[in-house]
């Protein structure tokens, strides 16, 4: 094998957070040093970090690097991708689909990088209606579209295994710009492609 992928944590924080964590594990009524939570705190700092990584990425910088000048105007959807974020008055994980639309104005960015750009917010402290409009404002400062369109749909392990603990309910947010919001024809047809299922 040539490939290895590392993962790297800066030393002070890391060891910071791990101190807490065996400090929040015993304040929660368990013994951080038996066998099976010997090593959690560590793992729960790192998890941590990754899951929180976005707050050193720049979703505009990505973009840009994969901009291109192209002479279309249809409308370019890209639905159905994954997204795990964590709800910031919790910290717990919510988690569904993004759908993302614009329509070019001269320029068109890598599809890949649409998907990047819902993981940069969706790795941070969240709320889904603030997630909806930052990724919406990456991709009008990026790529200045005739329009862009955010859906997001996503379930919430606080409503679901604590408070109201209601399993099934979906929270759906949108956020719409230019030609979206302007034209109620363009909305409906992005809404009606989102909503199509391919079989
Ligand atoms: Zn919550």
């Amino acid at each position: 094998m040539s490939y290895h992928k590392k993962e790297e944590f800066d030393k002070e924080p890391t060891e910071e957070l791990i101190k807490t964590y065996r400090s929040i594990i015993g304040l929660l009524g368990e013994d951080a040093n038996r066998e099976g939570l010997i090593k959690t705190p560590e793992r729960m700092a790192k998890a941590m970090q990754y899951m929180t990584q976005g707050y050193q990425q720049d979703a505009v910088a990505i973009l840009n690097g994969a901009r291109f000048q192209e002479e279309v105007s249809e409308m370019v959807i890209v639905k159905d991708i994954e997204l795990f974020s964590m709800c910031e008055h919790h910290l717990l994980p919510f988690f569904g689909k993004a759908h993302i639309a614009y329509i070019p104005n001269g320029y068109i960015t890598g599809l890949s990088k649409l998907a990047r750009v819902v993981d940069v917010y969706a790795r941070r402290l969240q709320v889904q209606e603030r997630l909806t409009t930052q990724i919406l404002k990456a991709i009008k400062e990026s790529l200045n579209p005739q329009g862009v369109a955010v859906v997001i749909e996503a379930k919430h392990l606080c409503m679901m295994m604590r408070g109201v603990q209601k399993q099934n309910s979906v929270t759906t947010t949108s956020a719409f710009d230019g030609e979206f919001l302007n034209n109620h024809v363009t909305r409906n047809e992005f809404l009606k492609l989102i909503s199509a299922r391919l079989s």
